[in-house]
């Protein structure tokens, strides 16, 4: 898995939600122009996780910027809510065009196909086994077990679902899971649905094992110094690393 956005704010220093799974396949879209270039066009898969502006960003952009040059439909995977949101409020010819009905330019069939994805199963897409599970977050969002190895919570706030997988599965040998706020904003943290270093440390209870390589994600760029302060006063610095844009974790 490559990070092609690590940050849940996005500036010249820090990028927006991207997960690069292998060529072909990318869960979220908060930075798929700047990082990918050209090889947009190799994607195939694009899961989203839930349709925050942050995690969808560069869908509508990077499908008009290489329209002309995709040669298959694009696929794009999330839970039925969160499509019907992305069509409703971006791919509404309001908007952004509705690329799921305009034919590619050279081929047949339309520019993007939707296809939804129901909690708790099991799908191939692509290279991987994915099986998304609600999180506490949006309607209708979701976070992935890959390939029967990691679970990747994306933006989640509390959810138990995350800690029974990892409990019940020891298969499961990574967690990667988000941090938005400092502990002093639990307030913004609480009704924002994000984790801070204390929801985190608590959620963090539930874990029967010691064993499980986790990774922090979706800080907030203007707290980053904070977070990571917080993180190394409540003993947990330590024990999680802190992904950055370009980061790599291994999936097999
Ligand atoms: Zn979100
Ligand atoms: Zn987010």
């Amino acid at each position: 898995m490559k990070v092609l956005g690590a940050f849940g704010s996005k500036t010249k220093n820090s990028q927006l939600s991207s997960y690069l799974l292998d060529e072909n396949t990318v869960i979220d879209a908060g930075n798929l122009i700047q990082s990918l270039g050209d090889d947009f066009l190799k994607l195939d898969n694009i899961l989203i996780t839930h349709a925050h502006f942050d995690h969808i960003a560069d869908l509508p952009i990077a499908i008009d910027t290489y329209y002309s040059r995709i040669k298959r439909p694009i696929k794009i995977f999330a839970t039925q809510k969160v499509i019907d949101i992305i069509q409703e409020n971006i791919f509404n010819n309001k908007v952004w065009p509705d690329f799921s009905k305009i034919p590619l330019f050279e081929n047949e069939g339309n520019t993007i196909t939707f296809h939804a994805l129901e909690y708790f199963k099991e799908y191939t897409i692509g290279n991987f086994i994915m099986k998304p599970y609600p999180s506490f977050h949006s309607d209708g969002s979701c976070g992935y077990v890959i390939n029967n190895q990691m679970v990747f919570t994306s933006d989640t706030f509390l959810c138990y679902h995350t800690w029974q997988f990892l409990n019940e599965n020891k298969n499961l040998t990574k967690l990667v899971i988000e941090v938005s706020f400092p502990s002093a904003y639990n307030r913004l943290a609480v009704l924002s649905k994000h984790l801070t270093p204390a929801l985190l440390k608590s959620e963090l209870e539930s874990l029967e094992r010691d064993d499980v390589k986790i990774y922090i994600n979706h800080l907030k760029y203007e707290f980053i110094d904070k977070i990571i302060d917080e993180l190394k006063e409540i003993g947990l610095y330590d024990k999680v690393t802190i992904l950055e844009d370009n980061s790599e974790i291994e999936i097999v």
